[in-house]
């Protein structure tokens, strides 16, 4: 599972997949953001 913070809207989305990754707030296209690994 990773998560990334859109830069638009900082909305926090999850994600198994770093593929083709979309906000799903503001649909921005997050594929040049660095994914994190939640905690737990
Ligand atoms: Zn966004």
């Amino acid at each position: 599972m990773y998560v990334k913070e859109c830069p638009e809207c900082k909305g926090k989305s999850y994600s198994s997949s770093k593929k083709n990754w979309i906000c799903p707030y503001c649909g921005e296209d997050l594929n040049d953001v660095e994914a994190k690994q939640p905690e737990n």
